[in-house]
Formats: C-alpha cells, sequence, structure tokens
C-alpha cells in the first residue's frame, strides 16, 4: 500500500497523539491515498449496543466526520449513517462482502445475543425468515479479511453481558473464530481509537495488540499514571465526596488498573476527559466492565508481581509517609511500585 509514513512513525505518532495533535486530521491524507488505490473496503454492523459508539465516531472534529466516511475510510454499509434501509442496503451489504471476500474488514458495534438461536437480536429478513445478529456476525466475519470489533459490548460482552445476561449476549470473539479479531474496548472508544485503528488496517496490517487483543499503540498506559489527580494520590489526599479536590479512588476509581490513554488524548475534540470532568475512571475498556461496583472504591489493588494489597493498606502507607514528610511521587512509587502495574502483570499475579 502506497505511503510515505513508516509504521514506527505512525504507532509513535497514534501512541503520543495529545490534544494538541489532530490524529485523524494527520492521518487523512495518508488513508485517502490507500482509499484512492483501493484499500479494503469497510462494513460496519451493530448487534446489542446503544449506537454510542457510532455516536462518537460521529465526533471526529479534524477533518469532519462527512470528509472521514467519504474519503478516508471506504464505508460501504453502516446501519445508521447510510441513506439506504431495509432490505436494499441489506443486499449492498452482502454484495461488497461476496465481492471483497477475505478483502474488507467488519467493523462490529454491539455484543452478540446468542439466546434462544439469536433471536433477541433481529437485523433483516432473507426468504422470508429472521436473519439474527450472530448470524451475519458469523457469515460476514467468516468472509472478512479481520474484525475491528468497536466499544466494550463486542469487545468484551459489556453492558448487554453483564449477569444475568438473560440474552446470552457474547464477545465477537467468542462467536466467530478462525478470524483475526481486533478489540477497541471503551464505552464509547474515542474516536482516534477507531479512526487509528482502521488506519493501520488499512496501511500496516493488523496492529500489534496485548493479551487482551486491545491495539498496545492506544492501551498501553495505565490512567493512574497520567491522571492530574496523581499528584493528590501520592500525599494521600482523597476526595470523601464528589466536587472535593483529591485523588478519586475512595469514590471508585479504577484508573490504577485501566488501560487507556484518555487522560492525554481527552475526549469531546480535546476538550475533557473522565477524571478532570469530576468523575470517576470506571474502567470502561477493561474486560470486567461494568460487573464491578462502579462508585466503590476497590478492595484490592496490583502492586507489582505477586502482590495485592488492599486499598486501606495503600491508604495507610501514604498517609503515613505523608506525614512523616516524604515527598509525595517517592511516597508513590516506593509504596506502589508505580500501581499501575501492566494487566500482564496483574494475569501473572492471578496464576501465581
Ligand atoms: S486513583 Fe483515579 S483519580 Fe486517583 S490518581 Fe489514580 S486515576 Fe487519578
Ligand atoms: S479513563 Fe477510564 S472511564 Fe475514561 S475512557 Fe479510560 S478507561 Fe474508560
Amino acid at each position: 500500500m502506497p505511503t510515505k509514513l513508516s509504521r514506527r512513525d505512525f504507532v509513535r505518532l497514534c501512541a503520543g497523539s495529545a490534544a494538541a495533535i489532530s490524529m485523524t486530521g494527520f492521518l487523512a491524507p495518508y488513508m485517502s491515498e490507500a482509499v484512492a488505490a483501493g484499500a479494503p473496503p469497510v462494513i460496519w454492523i451493530q448487534g446489542a449496543s446503544c449506537t454510542g459508539c457510532s455516536i462518537s465516531l460521529l465526533n471526529t472534529v479534524h477533518p469532519d466526520i462527512k470528509k472521514v466516511l467519504t474519503e478516508v475510510i471506504s464505508l460501504r454499509y453502516h446501519p445508521n449513517i447510510m441513506a439506504a434501509a431495509g432490505d436494499l442496503a441489506m443486499q449492498e451489504m452482502f454484495k461488497v462482502a461476496e465481492e471483497n471476500k477475505g478483502n474488507f474488514f467488519l467493523v462490529v458495534e454491539g455484543a452478540v445475543p446468542t439466546g434462544a438461536d439469536g433471536l433477541y437480536c433481529t437485523v433483516g429478513e432473507e426468504d422470508g425468515h429472521h436473519i439474527t445478529f450472530e448470524k451475519l456476525v458469523t457469515t460476514i466475519g467468516k468472509k472478512s479479511k479481520a474484525i475491528l470489533s468497536f466499544g466494550t459490548c463486542s469487545a468484551f460482552g459489556g453492558i448487554p453481558a453483564t449477569p444475568p445476561n438473560p440474552t446470552n449476549c457474547k464477545a465477537v470473539d467468542q462467536v466467530v473464530k478462525d478470524v483475526p479479531v481486533i478489540n477497541v474496548p471503551g464505552c464509547p472508544p474515542h474516536p482516534d481509537w477507531m479512526v487509528g485503528t482502521i488506519a493501520h488496517v488499512l496501511l500496516y496490517g493488523i496492529p500489534e495488540m496485548d493479551t487482551f487483543g486491545r491495539p498496545k499503540m492506544f492501551f498501553s498506559n495505565i490512567i493512574h499514571d497520567n491522571c492530574e489527580r496523581r499528584q493528590y494520590f501520592d500525599n494521600g489526599i482523597f476526595a470523601k465526596t464528589f466536587g472535593e479536590p483529591g485523588c478519586m479512588l475512595e469514590l471508585g476509581c479504577k484508573g490504577p488498573i485501566a488501560h487507556c490513554d484518555a487522560s492525554t488524548r481527552l475526549f469531546n475534540g480535546g476538550v475533557n476527559w473522565c477524571v478532570k470532568s469530576g468523575g470517576v475512571c470506571i474502567g470502561c475498556t477493561e474486560p470486567q466492565f461494568p460487573a464491578w461496583p462502579m462508585y466503590e472504591r476497590m478492595a484490592e489493588m496490583p502492586v507489582g508481581p505477586a502482590t495485592t494489597v488492599t486499598v486501606d493498606q495503600v491508604g495507610i502507607v501514604l498517609g503515613g509517609l505523608a506525614v512523616a514528610g516524604i515527598g509525595g511521587h517517592l511516597v508513590g512509587n516506593i509504596a506502589t511500585g508505580r500501581i499501575g502495574s501492566k494487566k500482564e502483570d496483574v494475569e501473572k499475579e492471578g496464576d501465581s
């Protein structure tokens, strides 16, 4: 695929892109060039979802979403955005999939309901019979070059799969086998994570991923390591109610175990992110989301290989050292080993 941007520079750009830089705007010429040269088309389908991921994509600011959809991504089917509807639209989707067998990317938004043979979510009709979303994902997915699971529902099951899960919703990679699946979680994902992942597969192929199938260029960082309230944490100052200054840990913040770069990339065109807006990080990019107490502090925190401590223990250590006048960052680093241990470390702890 013709491009003047090396993969290394691309990944560095994506990983380092901050609010001041329009990642999509920078990538647009390269992606337009690829699309003009015949890059694989993209089909976007929706199952058990709230459409929030699509809304987030529509928040792409530079360039505007119209340019992204018509020139930057060869998007050939999207149930909300396209003008056509019903059978006409479905037939076009099947046609694009058949004509580009093995050479198109399938974006899936939403979990896959598998209960009652998938009848909880039907997306059309064929020969007088329902087409279930489960069947659509399976048949179209198997023809694709790779599946991009956008949003935590699609990547890990998310809200629809939360117990008791009466529709038996599953993540896409639990339903479709033998096709590469790239998970881009988030509730919703940042537009850059979605456009950047599409750009990577169009220009360079499958990106490097972590153990949960997330592109490392967006999901390597621990929120807690780049949080503007980190100094409060290191000094043992914790907010007790919303609106107070202080670290939000006591109010349920999952920043110490959540992987994403929202604190440096910022949402809404570079304006805000979860903790900056006065909320907690709810860990929306993690497989456990949202099946954990959202606004209760975590009982345990990973502090390094083979070790977990209760949040109380962390608080006692931090509080004691802060009183002793030891510098905040030193306190935090000693006590936590930079608490944001990578997911791999957390998994090793679980194995040990
Ligand atoms: S616990 Fe949450 S609010 Fe506190 S420093 Fe970490 S990420 Fe920021
Ligand atoms: S900071 Fe937390 S809640 Fe916000 S997008 Fe990242 S993981 Fe989700």
